[in-house]
């Protein structure tokens, strides 16, 4: 199962969870321990965005925390990870109306040792906060906010590395020694892309050649977490700026290859050909889709040529990664619906184009299409006037199944092909009330 779908936070959601991590540093705190909120969540605030999740760094154990709070189970013990959750009603707002319910991890400050599995480190060393930042990926992902401290929000913040300057330069930088922290994992490589497209930052120099050295071992890293990285980048939540941009990056630090599984035939420009095309709305197999199409050279083959590589790289992608089920026929029917569109409109009947119209595909395809010829023009101001004839383009059908059986049809294989038809009649309008559809629908083939 696919797991990176990005999150998308309510307002509500996203309190509940600031209120969870402010109250557990308290009752932290008020028993002797340090405690600070850490990572993503301050980088987040500090850029004026609102945190998906609030996540809590502190001196107490697992164990220590285990025993702090009622509703808590570890999350991987030996990394020193405890999840707190707070059931809905648990926390209350300041006009003390409930809040929903919000879990909070608590992680133990730490070091850690070799990553013999270039996944997880062999070893966990608990530690103070200093030697916790330098086990982060990046400078500023590696700041602490003590949310207790007097002062403005900058005051607050305990800054190891020089995050904070990297925050307000707009940089990504490896903490530390970039090869060494690369090699501990190299999946780093594409958090640095993520980072660098979703704010719009700069990957440091120091970072982005150790990145681009060693682009080839990102081989290494499990096809999942790659999958995961990628539809994060990839997806409706990111801008479009910032999607072509991950897209720059990755071709720029010649990771294109490790994570599709195929060479790049073509030096890609997501301000032009398909990729141009994409828009806030597109998902990720259309940008995906979009991005193959580019890097191949499609634009070049006829449309069943292309159909033919789409799907074998449909298969190649989906192991390379771990694309859902979903993810994989959505991205295969765009490439069915290009051939569609791109050979079969001009001839289609108005049914039909209706049908591929209302498509799920349709979208897709069209982002290929205008990147090709001039077909997408036509294709979409077709598609304008058959939205347009009074009928629409997928109008609630007016004969069902019940309905022929009703009529005293008994149910059968004939059954799909009667209501196609009557819909198609619906469609073209020459059906033009539900009686004139059914009476469509109970005729015989002709
Ligand atoms: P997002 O907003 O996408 O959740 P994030 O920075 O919160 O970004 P997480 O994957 O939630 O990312 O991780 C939380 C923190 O843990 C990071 O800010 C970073 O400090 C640390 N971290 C996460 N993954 C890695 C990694 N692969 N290597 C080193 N540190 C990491
Ligand atoms: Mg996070």
């Amino acid at each position: 199962m696919a797991t990176g779908a990005p999150k998308r936070v309510s307002e509500r959601a996203r309190a509940a969870s600031e209120q969870a991590a402010l109250q557990i540093i308290r009752v932290l705190r008020d028993s002797g321990f340090t405690a600070y909120l850490a990572g993503g969540c301050v980088r987040d605030v500090l850029l004026g965005l609102s945190p998906a999740d609030y996540d809590v760094a502190t001196s107490a154990t697992p164990d220590q925390v285990l025993q702090l709070f009622d509703d808590a189970h570890e999350v991987g013990k030996a990394f020193g990870v405890v999840l707190v959750r707070f059931a809905r009603g648990r926390l209350q707002d300041r006009e003390g109306r409930p809040m929903p319910s919000a879990s909070v991890e608590i992680a133990t400050f730490r070091r850690e040792g070799s990553y013999s599995d270039k996944r997880r480190p062999d070893s966990v060393d608990f530690c103070g906060p200093e030697e916790d930042a330098r086990r982060r990926d990046f400078t500023l992902n590696a700041l602490f906010l003590d949310p207790f401290l007097p002062g403005s929000m900058e005051q607050q913040i305990i800054d190891t590395v020089g995050g904070l300057a990297d925050l307000r330069d707009g940089i990504i930088r490896a903490v530390g020694d970039p090869e060494a922290r690369l090699n501990e994992d190299h999946l780093r490589a594409l958090r640095a892309v993520r980072f660098a497209s979703r704010f719009g930052f700069e990957i440091e120099q120091g970072t982005a050649a150790a990145i681009r050295a060693h682009a080839r071992c990102l081989t290494g890293v499990s096809n999942e977490r790659v999958g995961d990285e990628l539809r994060r980048m990839l997806s409706p939540q990111e801008s479009v700026p910032g999607r072509r941009r991950a897209i720059r990056l990755i071709e720029d630090l010649q990771l294109g290859q490790p994570v599709l599984g195929t060479e790049a035939s073509e030096t890609v420009n997501p301000e032009s050909g398909a990729l141009a095309g994409v828009v806030p709305d597109s998902d990720f197999p259309t940008t995906l889709i979009a991005w193959v199409h580019d890097r191949e050279g499609l634009q070049n083959l006829s449309a069943d040529l292309t159909h033919q590589v789409f799907e074998k790289r449909a298969h190649t992608l989906r192991r390379q990664l771990v694309l859902s089920n979903e993810e994989l026929s959505a991205f295969r029917a765009i490439a069915e619906g290009l051939v569609h569109l791109e050979n079969e409109w001009a001839g289609a009947s108005v049914a039909q184009r209706k049908r591929w119209a209302s498509s799920p595909w349709f979208e897709g395809a069209i982002v290929l299409l205008q990147a090709r010829n001039n077909i997408a023009n036509i294709v979409r101001s077709g598609r304008e006037s058959l939205a347009n004839d009074g009928i629409g383009l997928a109008p609630e059908p007016w004969v069902s199944g019940d309905d022929l059986i009703a009529a005293g049809m008994p149910p059968g294989p004939s059954f799909r092909g009667r209501l196609d038809r009557a819909y198609d009649a619906q469609l073209d309008g020459s059906a033009r009330s539900r009686s004139e559809a059914l009476r469509v629908a109970l005729e015989d083939e002709p």
